[in-house]
């Protein structure tokens, strides 16, 4: 028997092989000893080895778990305490202003609690657009320190939004201090910044509200104390303590603009509608494409749209959708548009059992109206005012538009879907962005252009292209739909890379509403074939 039959494959450290080395030669101690001795000591010295992999496996893992929590408390940070000022913010305010309320609620003795909103006014946003963004930062920042400094007890100081400080105080009776601490804060806020060069004053207004005068909820206290701050504003007030009056003020204001809003809405739309029409195309799924024509129904239409010039007569949008891009007018425009395609949907789902109802129309939105804020409000309200579902309107945007600022695009793209609207990107492969890129975002489908359709049979560059999107498209799950599809040859070799939805001239024009949908009740009682 050798010294490795005993000890086995694994490595010792130099010094126990030695010293087992030794030992195996001692000639003084039996060998049923020597072998015990031998295999016990290389059996510790890897049990050790063992022991120390663990320990610092161990150690790795608390030095792990030591920096997510670190991690954690960054970001725990980051959300209850305002980057500029190290103040808690309005979450912080939320947990406060509920803990305070129960407190006061509970307790034998009355207390009352005051909320002080103290918003900057605008010279401080016109000092913001002169300064170097690290002095309003401070100007921010020493307003915070100011206010600290000027705080009673039994309060607590909250930097809410940029511009915006709020303060809650706990008194067992308020009394005169209201007024009081309202005049400090502004004495504080408004005292000069002296900065290199110049010398500076900011003005504020300030809006209160009481418990449990005022409101006992913590929604009622913030939003009458903002009213108040509404108040200080309009009538140029330091401060103003709610008072019930207000808020009729303010429903018959809200009441007032949303009429306002309708009113102008109506017109809006009855005066872009004296011009402009919406055309629709078909959009076909292909079922079979060996016969003599491709087989297929119509899964839906896009809306294009047209405009009747008093004077010059029809213009053709790529000659008036850019001009209205550059001067702003095609959000209205587009609106229209979403309001009007919401209503044919809805017409077409009056007639229910027809098969309209799964047929859907797909918008364009033009890349300013995707960037404009209240894109998301106004789909939702052309979708509530047709009373449509929202799987019946599809979106399609163009790939410049999503690449303009990608995480906007990002988010927003991600609320339509949370609408349940699908999302196609238009004029696919014109644009500079890989679909792998565009994967990122969850759209539904890509609008293969329809300058693809020109020399896809005889140029082999075309033909390669329009493959490499098809096969990557089908990889990522995306689906196709191919434009501009003029001829069934076209249609043949695209069916065999895989797609299946079609529009172009082949199937139909877009054509007027009425003509649509009386060509859609055509279709439906044939058997479904097109193009012939
Ligand atoms: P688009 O979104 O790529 O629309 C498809 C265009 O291809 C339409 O031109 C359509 O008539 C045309 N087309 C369809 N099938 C064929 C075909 O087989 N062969 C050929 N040669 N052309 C075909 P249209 O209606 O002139 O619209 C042009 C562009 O104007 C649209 O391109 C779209 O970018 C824009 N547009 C149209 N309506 C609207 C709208 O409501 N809002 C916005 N933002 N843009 C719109
Ligand atoms: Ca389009
Ligand atoms: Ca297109």
């Amino acid at each position: 028997m050798s010294l490795r039959d005993l000890i086995g494959d694994d490595d010792l450290p130099a010094g126990t092989l030695r010293e087992l080395r030794e030992v195996f030669r001692r000639r003084d101690v039996p060998d049923d000893i020597k072998r015990r001795y031998i295999s016990l000591r290389a059996r510790q010295q890897q049990l050790e080895q063992q022991l120390d992999d663990t320990s610092s496996a161990l150690d790795d893992l608390h030095e792990q778990i030591k920096a997510r929590k670190r991690r954690e408390q960054n970001l725990e940070k980051r959300l209850i305490y305002n980057e500029k000022t190290g103040l808690a913010n309005h979450t912080v305010l939320d947990n406060d202003l509920h803990s305070f309320l129960n407190e006061a609620n509970s307790s034998p003795a009355p207390r009352d609690i005051v909320v002080y909103i103290i918003a900057l006014d605008q010279s401080f946003e016109d000092a913001k657009r002169s300064l170097e963004p690290s002095l309003s930062d401070w100007i921010i920042y020493e307003t915070g320190e100011r206010l600290k400094e000027c705080l009673p007890a039994n309060s607590r100081l909250y930097h809410t939004r940029e511009t915006e400080f709020v303060v809650v105080m706990v008194h067992n009776h308020s009394g005169d201090v209201v007024e009081y601490y309202a005049d400090r804060f502004y004495e504080e806020v408004s005292r000069r910044f002296t900065l290199p060069k110049y010398t500076i004053s900011i003005g504020c207004y300030i809006g209160i509200a009481c418990h449990p005068d005022h409101g006992s909820s913590k929604r009622s206290l913030l939003r009458n104390a903002d009213i108040a701050l509404s108040n200080s504003i309009r009538l140029r007030r330091v401060s103003t303590t709610y008072r019930p009056e207000m808020s009729v003020a303010v429903i018959e204001k809200i009441e007032l603009q949303n009429s306002i809003i309708k009113a102008l809405e109506e017109q809006t739309i009855a005066e872009i509608n004296r011009q402009f029409e919406l055309h629709y195309q078909p959009l076909i799924e292909i079922e079979s494409c060996s016969g003599t024509v491709p087989q297929g129904r119509v899964v839906g239409a896009e809306a294009l749209i047209r405009w009747h010039h008093p004077s010059h007569g029809l213009v053709a949008p790529d000659r008036f959708i850019p001009v209205a891009e550059e001067s702003g007018l095609i959000v209205p425009i587009g609106t229209w548009a979403l309001y009007t395609a919401s209503d044919l949907l809805a017409s077409w789902g009056v007639r229910n059992g027809k098969g309209f109802e799964h047929l859907f129309v797909s918008v364009n939105v033009s890349p300013r109206q995707f960037r404009d804020e209240y894109l998301l409000s106004n789909i939702e309200r052309a979708l509530s005012r047709a009373q449509v579902a929202a799987d019946n309107l599809r979106l399609e945007i163009t790939e410049s538009s999503i690449m303009d600022d990608p995480e906007d695009s990002l988010y927003k793209i991600h609320r339509i879907r949370e609408m349940g609207i699908e999302v196609s990107i238009d004029d696919f492969g014109t644009g500079y962005s890989s679909l792998s890129y565009l994967k990122r975002f969850p759209i539904r489908s890509i609008k293969l252009d329809r300058t693809f359709m020109r020399d896809l049979l005889t140029d082999k560059a075309t033909m390669s292209i329009v493959k490499a999107i098809c096969n990557m498209a089908a990889g990522l799950g995306i689906e196709v739909i191919v434009e501009g599809v003029e001829q069934y040859e076209q249609i043949q070799y695209l069916w065999d890379l895989g797609c299946r939805r079609y529009q172009g001239f082949y199937f139909g024009r877009a054509v007027p509403e009425d003509l649509f949908s009386a060509e859609l009740d055509d279709w439906s009682m044939e058997d479904s074939s097109h193009g012939a």
